[in-house]
């Protein structure tokens, strides 16, 4: 896609209809426009299948949100949510669609911040403001969300959500011992009951089965996807990956899959043919920590513009998303739930103690991913991720992996400082 044609659509007419405020968000498509064309489409030599991704921008504010009110008018509900934890199969089961919305701007912090504290996790503020100041279609497209209880700045923050839109809460604990599976498994099916009831439609063991298959198939492809990335040199920059990965919280799982395997052919053949986006020479560098949600573009822009590549996210918009799949093999639904629930249990969020497991992940994605050194990311406030970077910074001590711990929020203010220390960290590996 070329710089000059690239362009954010606007739908005032449908964005009216959602009782969004028009007139302010009016000036957002053209701002995220230039944002976009300076970040992804400048770089050189890309994927000719990331056109489809660069169309999903375009579209991101009008044609996806059309698709999703177009769910709504069928009578499919259209479900929130803010974390990996919560099952996607069960909405996908009756036919509902599933929309993360984290947020990743910071836009929205001024509106959050005339209700919530402002010393709190970005990601949290950026969400509940976009409800708040109605400048988000995909809060305002929802028919409620559903929370989870993993850390104290989202379980708090459901509470005040509640007053804008039907926020219900799922509990997570907070260690994986067999007596919290037993609870994580009820809190399972308490959602399933939920969503039964939502849309006067029954999870049965032949929708649940699909829902596992379409979305274990979805995982795959972008277990596949990131297999390929790993190829030295690599075949896609980490700006292009993160875009997808981001992307995979709102598009349509079927079609996303499908247009994920494409990229991949091609990756395929690029690396056949040696075509690649940086030389073999670039230096390669894995990203680790808290997820990096639409447009949150920082860090990685940061990093490819000084000269190095990224190869891998370590981060729930990233490998903790599509690692594990679900066991296809249960014979009934209690089954099919039990599985679901160890497979989410899976997922080594911060917020479990111990999460020792973690640490051998990082290290394990360290290696298949050619990386050179580590930069493990957080957002400011976020005291779980901040806490156990403490044990990221031992582990690659004692394997001799170059380390740079980076706490950061959403605003332009830290950029210098930051250049300025990811160029150190680029230099140091470079020797
Ligand atoms: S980092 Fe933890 S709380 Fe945040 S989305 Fe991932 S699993 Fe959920
Ligand atoms: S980044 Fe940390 S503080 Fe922010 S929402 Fe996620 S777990 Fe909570």
């Amino acid at each position: 896609m070329s710089q000059d044609t690239f362009a954010i659509k606007s739908d005032p007419a449908l964005w009216e209809k959602l009782d969004m405020d028009v007139e302010r968000f009016s000036n957002i498509p053209p701002m995220l426009t230039g944002a976009y064309q300076g970040v992804f489409l400048e770089q050189k030599n890309r994927p000719r299948a990331m056109s489809y991704f660069d169309g999903m921008i375009e579209n991101i504010f009008s044609g996806r949100i059309q698709e999703m009110a177009g769910a709504k008018e069928e009578g499919r509900p259209v479900v929130g949510t803010f974390c990996v934890y919560v099952p996607e199969e069960i909405v996908q089961a009756v036919n509902g669609v599933c929309v993360g919305l984290c947020g990743g701007s910071p836009g929205s912090i001024p509106d959050a911040e005339k209700v919530l504290p402002r010393n709190i996790c970005p990601m949290v503020k950026s969400a509940f403001g976009f409800k708040v100041g109605r400048i988000c279609p995909y809060f305002q497209v929802v028919d409620f969300v559903y929370g989870e209880t993993t850390c104290d700045a989202k379980k708090k923050t459901w509470e005040l959500l509640n007053e804008y839109v039907p926020t219900h809460v799922m509990e997570i604990p907070q260690m994986k011992r067999e007596r919290d599976k037993r609870l994580w498994v009820d809190e399972v099916k308490d959602f399933k009951t939920e969503i039964e009831k939502i849309s006067s439609k029954k999870v049965t063991y032949e929708n649940l089965q699909d829902a596992i298959r379409l979305l274990n198939d979805k995982r795959r492809a972008m277990q596949r996807l990131n297999d390929l990335r790993h190829h030295t040199p690599s075949p896609i920059s980490g700006k292009d990956m993160l875009l997808i990965q981001q992307i995979a919280f709102y598009d349509a799982p079927q079609r996303f899959t499908e247009k994920v395997h494409a990229l991949c052919d091609e990756l395929e053949e690029r690396i056949a043919q040696g075509d690649a986006v940086a030389p073999a020479s670039t230096p390669r560098i894995m990203v680790s920590g808290t997820p990096m949600a639409l447009p949150n573009w920082k860090l990685h822009n940061i990093i490819e513009t000084s000269g190095a590549v990224v190869v891998n996210e370590e981060s729930c918009i990233g490998t903790r998303y599509y690692k594990d799949t679900i066991d296809e093999n249960a014979q009934t639904v209690d089954e099919q739930l039990e599985r679901l629930t160890e497979r989410y249990m899976q997922i080594d969020c911060s917020c479990f103690t111990p999460n020792e497991e973690r640490i051998g992940q990082v290290l394990k994605e360290y290696k298949a991913s050619g990386a050179q050194g580590l930069i493990d990311y957080c957002l400011q406030f976020c005291h779980t991720y901040n806490i156990e970077a403490v044990k990221l910074r031992q582990m690659c001590e004692k394997e001799g992996i170059p380390f740079l711990a980076i706490e950061s929020d959403y605003s332009q203010e830290d950029i210098g400082q930051l250049q300025t220390r990811v160029e150190a960290f680029i230099e140091q590996i470079q020797g």
